[in-house]
């Protein structure tokens, strides 16, 4: 029996919600294109299943950061504009380009060997320019561009490529306010006339991640890239939740209790003893743990819907399994424990999951480990 049949643990991946999630953020972004960001095994929740139904509700464009990845969604199949941006040393750039995936280039390291690919393809390669407009990672720096697009066009009048974009990233997208959007949309602005003073002609600019999408209106340019929101998760609390930004919560993550004992007052409970039992009371085993993605630091902390009621990991989330106090419930064998979804149900968000752990809500959902299936509803 493999593990999608087992009842151990599930995530469940609502596709429906997830090509609502789109509908709605291409309405916020009318008049630009939506790139589908699936990168990282679509947060989680399976980049080719994501892409496809994104594909299905009229995302033009898929992000990855790889080229394995964008390589492994031509292999499943989808077809139209895909792009990869994390440019590294001896990637598979010659299969990159034949495969007709835009790649993203930030300084001359990357152009020169994206060309010599092309060289090898024997075909120009999809290149888009990436400005470092202030976010301080990836990209060409404002002093260096000039060098970047000279040589870039260059290499486009040998055919050696065509210039597809001229792109950025934010910073603080997720603080509205924040003084580094309004520097950022200034330098992004004048980089993309230089590069069109030049001659570079792209087919999209772009700058805008879920953040910018629902809040940032003048950032949209020609194409959003949507992660986060597009998995129905707000990009940052203070944005409002799920709810209020119109998305739904695309993955719900739930396991089977798989033991019920009755433990006595003062019982250490879990590694280190971190949790003893206040009183006579029942405990639930849920086999699931960090192997599974579920995070060490919500020990004592992470909440879970069990029977009705949201009950709190006691003790140490160990590999593969932690327990909760019942306290004195007796649930069936195999009931389910749901430790993030929706909310409709009552059960805790991959958002409280994330204040529990002290991270982001994005780390939750893009660290379930592959012995989780996915199941799609
Ligand atoms: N664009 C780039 C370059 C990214 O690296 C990411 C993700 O980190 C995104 C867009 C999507 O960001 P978000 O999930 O906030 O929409």
């Amino acid at each position: 029996m493999n593990e999608t049949a087992s009842l151990r643990a599930r995530a469940e991946i609502d596709l429906a919600a997830l090509r609502a999630n789109v509908r709605a953020l291409r309405e916020r972004a009318a008049g630009a294109q939506l790139m589908a960001v699936v990168k990282s095994d679509g947060y989680g929740h399976g980049a080719v299943p994501c892409a496809r139904a994104a594909r299905a509700a009229g995302a033009t464009w898929l992000g990855t950061a790889t080229p394995h990845e964008a390589l492994a969604l031509r292999a499943a199949g989808l077809d139209g504009r895909i792009m990869c941006w994390l440019w590294t040393p001896g990637g598979p750039w010659r299969e990159a380009i034949e495969a007709d995936i835009d790649v993203s280039v930030g300084g001359l390291w990357a152009l020169r060997e994206v060309v010599a690919a092309a060289g090898a393809a024997g075909r120009p390669a999809r290149v888009q320019l990436k400005a470092d407009t202030g976010l301080g990672r990836g990209g060409c720096q404002p002093a260096d561009w000039s060098g970047l697009v000279t040589e870039a066009l260059a290499a486009e009048r040998a055919g050696r490529l065509k210039v597809t974009g001229l792109w950025s990233h934010f910073a603080c997208a997720d603080e509205p306010g924040h003084p580094s959007i309004a520097a950022q949309l200034a330098v992004y602005r004048d980089m993309v006339a230089y590069a069109e003073k030049e001659g570079v002609e792209p087919e999209v600019r772009h700058l805008a991640n879920s953040p910018a999408t629902l809040t940032i209106p003048e950032a949209h340019f020609d194409l959003v890239r949507t992660g986060i929101a597009m998995y129905g998760i707000s990009p940052a609390p203070e944005l409002g939740t799920s709810a209020e930004l119109g998305l739904r919560p695309v993955m719900t993550l739930a396991a089977a209790v798989a033991l019920v004992k009755d433990a006595p007052a003062g019982h250490g409970v879990s590694y280190g003893h971190h949790y003893t039992t206040p009183a006579e009371t029942t405990l639930g085993l849920i086999p699931v743990g960090y192997a599974d993605g579920v995070p060490r630091h919500a020990s004592g902390s992470g909440p879970v819907l069990v029977g009705g009621k949201v009950r709190t990991v006691a003790g140490r989330v160990a590999m593969d399994q932690f327990v909760v106090d019942l306290e004195g419930d007796r649930p069936e064998a195999g009931a389910e424990a749901v430790l993030f979804g929706p909310g409709d149900r009552g059960e805790p968000t991959a958002q409280d999951w994330a204040e529990a752990a002290g991270t982001i809500a994005y780390e939750i959902v893009t660290r379930i480990g592959v012995r989780v299936p996915r199941v799609y509803v």
